[in-house]
């Protein structure tokens, strides 16, 4: 039986493992690094482990929390000058929103619900525009998959599609004894920061999308299975790529190629 933290019972469908290591506490707040007056977003503030210090560097802080009994505890701790409560599902929160009024200089940042991360991240990614950074703290080995490279075994779609969009890195684990209750897995920051246009540009990010997802569907598959229908022998030929490799061997640059030139020939 887990027991309350400061009288909240953590809810497991809503991913909650609250941090309580004051020491892991200052040193992603330090990286997180807000200044006074800076625009921020925090993705499920909870008990406010990480929310008060924020608010104390930055001043105003928004924050998205779905669960209604932490909504209510952060209405009493924290005055509007302070804070803003958008409540509901980060899932659907439009985050372009604030982008938008933040003139490309917002941080995202949050110890992210771990039972929703890849459908998050997903969601993050189509606002990386207009955003200065992104700093989360995830399942581990997310982020091994987020930063991996090709022919590494955490390489995958999750990885391709954010790297498209942001340079990451990984920047330090956290155990799982800094947090209440203990989740089973080690946790890590990690950090993404758009990438400017220009610096790899896809004609069609549908289309990219499609490739991807197709190549990674069945990894033990050679491309030319796996993108039937997509890239013809004539395409591998004028690309220069083997259909006879899988998926994990192509590098981000390949995927676009390949994008690129199906959106050419359709
Ligand atoms: N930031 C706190 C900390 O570090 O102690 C809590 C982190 S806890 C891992 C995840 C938080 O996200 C919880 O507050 C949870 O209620 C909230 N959450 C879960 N699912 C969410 C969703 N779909 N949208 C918004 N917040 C969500």
């Amino acid at each position: 039986m887990i027991r309350p933290l400061d009288g909240h019972l953590a809810r497991k469908r809503f991913g909650q493992n609250f941090l309580v290591d004051q020491n892991i506490i200052r040193k992603i707040v330090s990286a997180i690094a807000v200044k006074p007056g800076e625009p921020i977003v925090e993705i499920g503030p909870g008990l406010g482990a990480l929310t008060a210090p924020l608010i104390a560097a930055a001043g105003h802080l928004h924050v998205v929390e779905i669960d209604r009994d932490l909504i209510a505890r952060l209405k009493e701790t924290y005055t509007p000058e302070q804070i803003t409560i958008h409540e509901g599902d980060a899932l659907k929160f439009d985050f372009g929103a604030l982008a938008a009024g933040s003139e490309g200089k917002l941080k995202v940042v949050g110890n992210l619900p771990y039972n929703i991360s890849t459908p998050l991240l997903f969601h993050l990614a189509e606002f990386a525009t207009g955003v200065k950074e992104m700093t989360f703290m995830l399942q581990r080995e997310v982020v091994d998959r987020m930063v991996a490279d090709p022919d590494e075994e955490a390489y995958g779609r999750l990885g391709v599609m954010l790297q498209y969009r942001f340079h990451m890195a990984k920047l330090f684990d956290v155990p799982p004894g800094a947090f209440h209750p203990a989740p089973k897995v080690t946790s890590a920051i990690v950090r993404l920061v758009p990438k400017a246009a220009g610096e790899l540009d896809c004609d069609d990010d549908a289309l990219l999308a499609k490739v991807v997802t197709a190549a990674f569907g069945q990894r033990r598959k050679t491309l030319r299975n796996t993108l039937k229908g997509i890239l013809d022998d004539g395409g591998f030929d004028a690309l220069g790529v083997d259909p006879g490799k899988r998926g994990e061997t192509l590098s981000l640059a390949d995927f676009v190629r390949i994008a690129n030139y199906c959106a050419a020939k359709a």
